[in-house]
């Protein structure tokens, strides 16, 4: 696995320095309005949630299709882009970490601890930080939205297939949804049977100067690869012009 030294949030944190003044972080959305000759955002910025509105030629709505309802749109979406986005399936996880003493499937009957578990509390469990040296280590996994450490710790325990004691001293679970209320639904699920006619191409097409990025947004089963390649299908879209 690669990852930045650092910490991968150190990419998007560069991309709004080089950025400025351009990147105003913790606004709400509450209105977008369109037409063939630019759009206008409403939003509201600060603690006193002061309303401001900015112009432009584009929008790109990077938010999920559960969160584009809350925004007024006008003049609302055609049909076929309404029942897309309305229709668009997207889970919600949480992160599971486990912080152990030692490597305790080393030397036991497993080929590696990196596992599909078919566990619905905890889906999958993997090493992380493996090249950081000492003897701990943390391994992760993915869990439903809502999930205390202490199920997230049972679940590990029931599903392990090896037979050493494992050394697990501490689980954590975060719930991200919490913090980020905004930042609701995940990744893109699989197309209900029969619907996907009905949703795509609609889905990712813009409407007018209005255009579509994220997880949901694109043809890729994993949400960043989806929503890093919907975002440069935008920009070349939007460049192009
Ligand atoms: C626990 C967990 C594990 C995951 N594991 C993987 C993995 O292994 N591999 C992988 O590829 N993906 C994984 N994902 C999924 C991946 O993180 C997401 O698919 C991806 O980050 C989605 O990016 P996005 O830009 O579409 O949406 P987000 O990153 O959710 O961005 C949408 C943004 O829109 C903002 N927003 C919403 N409404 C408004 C509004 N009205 N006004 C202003 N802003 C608004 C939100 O605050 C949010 O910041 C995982 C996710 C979770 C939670």
């Amino acid at each position: 696995m690669f990852r930045l030294k650092g910490g991968n949030q150190l990419l998007p944190d560069t991309f709004a320095r080089l950025l400025g003044e351009r990147v105003r972080k913790n606004c709400k959305v509450t209105t977008l309005t369109h037409d063939a000759g630019g759009v206008a955002v409403t939003f509201t910025e600060g603690p006193d949630k002061k309303e401001q509105t900015l112009k432009g030629d584009y929008a790109v709505m990077c938010v999920s299709p559960l969160m584009i309802a809350g925004i007024q749109v006008t003049p609302g979406w055609p049909e076929a882009k309404k029942f897309a986005l309305e229709h668009t399936p997207m889970g919600m996880q949480s992160r599971i970490v486990l912080q152990a003493k030692t490597r305790f499937w080393e030397g036991d009957t497993l080929p590696s601890i990196n596992l599909e578990t078919g566990n619905s509390t905890m889906g999958l469990v993997y090493e992380c930080a493996g090249e950081v040296p000492g003897e701990s280590c943390v391994l992760m996994g993915s869990g439903p939205p809502v999930l205390s450490a202490e199920d997230a710790l049972a679940a590990f325990r029931k599903f392990y297939p090896g037979h050493n004691k494992d050394s697990i001293e501490r689980a954590i679970v975060h719930e991200w949804w919490k913090e980020e209320p905004l930042a609701f639904g995940c990744e893109r699920h699989a197309f209900a049977l029969g619907k996907l006619a009905r949703i795509w191409p609609h889905l990712i097409q813009p409407v007018g100067r209005v255009h579509f990025a994220g997880a949901a947004y694109d043809n890729l089963p994993w949400g960043q690869d989806a929503a890093t390649r919907s975002a440069r299908r935008v920009a070349l879209a939007i460049d192009g012009v």
